[in-house]
């Protein structure tokens, strides 16, 4: 892990963050403990976000036994307007339990129309600016999932704008020319997703692959459990040999570009089913031929793609647009012929 300064926020930090989206789907001791081993590899940068339930509330848990002084804490949360976002803030820190939190992000901006309203006399950036002479909030970023929205906003509002983050790693590099655009401005650049969501098997090569592009300042890749820490932090800064390249070619072939990230921002299902759960299932009988075994696991759950009642608000939330719906009556059949 390469020590690098984020953007104009001036934020020194290592090139692997911690991703805190897998540490909600364990218990607290189990995440305190893993958020502890992060910070004895290395790791010091934690992405935490209102909308991942018990994770920031878990994180601050364990920066009482390290020290809050010792971590950079990002969080974000998707009000545009001044209330809502100040609303958020308020409670991310109450989670966190913590007096200031080092970057806030807008969270899976989707529209122009959003950008704009918050950078309006109401908008969320005001009530940053606020916040920031308070010392509550130091810096102001900005996540989203559609790159022309992005552009959009280093385009009109580059200047206001400290990092950004955006999906990048072996099999999405459509970001690409927009993080070159938002480094050159000094906007700190974030990649989410380095490792596809966990489609990626090869971590040290998907980590590689991701930072050894200089338009990248930082990768927070999930970490769930100490063995994730580690296999997150020991990869080596080399870069990729001529057959590597060749096997991110193949993982990419492979891999397409219509498969479940495991983001969670489908939730909640309308009917309680667990749905990337369950796209993991689909991905482990396909994959690895893991037949008995993923049956097993999905007649355990509570609910099935047989409960799916077509409600469509799922698909509404998903950022990669993925036919949902489709792909759990495709289950239902797979799993309960
Ligand atoms: S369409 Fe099905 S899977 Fe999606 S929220 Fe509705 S019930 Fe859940
Ligand atoms: S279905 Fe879409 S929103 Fe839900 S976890 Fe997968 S990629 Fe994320």
């Amino acid at each position: 892990m390469k020590q690098i300064i984020l953007g104009k926020t001036g934020i020194k930090t290592k090139s692997i963050g911690f991703g805190g989206i897998p540490v909600q789907r364990v218990n607290e001791d189990e995440a305190v403990k893993t958020v502890i081993e992060a910070v004895k590899l290395g790791v010091n940068y934690f992405d935490s976000a209102r909308g991942y339930t018990v994770s920031e509330s878990f994180i601050g848990k364990a920066l009482k036994q390290i020290g809050r002084e010792k971590v950079v804490l990002a969080s974000k949360a998707p009000p545009v307007d001044y209330d809502g976002f100040e609303s958020e803030v308020k409670k991310s820190l109450d989670a966190f339990d913590t007096s200031y939190i080092d970057l806030y992000q807008l969270h899976n901006v989707k529209t122009v129309k959003e950008i704009d309203l918050a950078f309006s006399e109401k908008g969320a950036y005001k009530a940053f600016e606020k916040l920031k002479k308070e010392g509550k909030v130091l810096h102001f970023g900005i996540t989203a999932h559609k790159r022309e929205v992005l552009e959009y906003a280093i385009e009109k509002y580059g200047k206001k704008i400290e990092t950004i983050m955006f999906p990048y790693n072996i099999v999405e590099s459509q970001g690409v020319e927009m993080f070159r655009q938002a480094k050159k401005a000094g906007i700190g650049t974030i990649a989410m997703k380095p490792l596809g969501g966990g489609n990626i098997d090869d971590i040290s090569l998907a980590l590689r692959y991701v930072l050894q592009n200089d338009f990248i300042d930082i990768a927070i890749p999930g970490m769930g459990n100490i063995d994730e820490c580690r296999a997150d932090t020991s990869f080596s800064d080399l870069p990729l040999t001529d057959e590597e390249k060749a096997k991110c070619e193949q993982i990419k072939n492979e891999l397409g570009n219509d498969f479940c990230r495991r983001c969670s921002y489908c939730a909640p299902c309308t009917a309680g089913i667990d749905i990337p759960g369950i796209f993991t299932l689909q991905v482990y009988l396909k994959k690895y031929g893991l037949g008995d075994w993923a049956k097993s696991r999905y007649v355990a759950m509570k609910k099935t793609a047989a409960d799916c009642i077509q409600c469509g608000e799922c698909e509404k939330r998903c950022p990669y647009n993925l036919d949902i719906i489709k792909r759990m009556r495709e289950i239902k059949e797979i799993f309960e012929k």
